[in-house]
């Protein structure tokens, strides 16, 4: 997939989105949905969309939406520091297939990161339990603003 394309109504996250596959769900609102990446890289590792715009990346992205995103990223940012105390936060986006980019519809990775746990690659995380993520999930959602 090039930065350049349309996009595809059957992405996993367009699924996850209309509730055709399940997800692990943080938070939503009528703008976006923060849920839980299956393959964590780090203990806590959360995704977040947009769920108004189709845009596949970064440079697609209307910007009142991409406003929404980022704040919404923020908010679920603060509330995973709160809830997992790590030592610190990465924030990862990836654009193309080129530039790492696996599901084409726009999404945002909230990995915490401990100084002593190394973070596993991109793409190379086993599947998480789903009853550790729903508990994961619920102590991040219990900390929202
Ligand atoms: P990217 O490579 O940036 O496009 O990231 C896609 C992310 O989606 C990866 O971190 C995957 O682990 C994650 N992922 C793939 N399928 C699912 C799913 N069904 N539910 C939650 N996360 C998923």
């Amino acid at each position: 997939m090039s930065l350049h394309g349309a996009y595809d109504p059957d992405n996993i996250f367009a699924k996850i989105l209309r509730g055709e596959v399940p997800s692990v769900k943080v938070w939503e609102d009528d703008d976006v949905l923060a849920f839980m990446d299956v393959f964590p890289q780090s203990e806590g590792h959360v995704l977040v969309v947009s769920k108004t715009s189709q845009a596949r990346n970064l440079l697609e992205i209307e910007p009142e939406a991409l406003t929404k995103l980022t704040a919404a990223v923020q908010r679920t940012a603060r509330a995973v520091e709160k809830a997992l105390k790590p030592d610190g936060l990465s924030l990862m986006q990836f654009n193309g297939e080129a530039g790492g980019q696996t599901v084409f519809h726009l999404h945002f990775h909230i990995i915490p990161r401990w100084a002593d746990r190394q973070m596993k690659g991109h793409g190379h995380a086993p599947m998480a339990d789903a009853e550790q993520l729903q508990a994961l999930a619920a102590r991040i959602a219990a900390e929202l603003d």
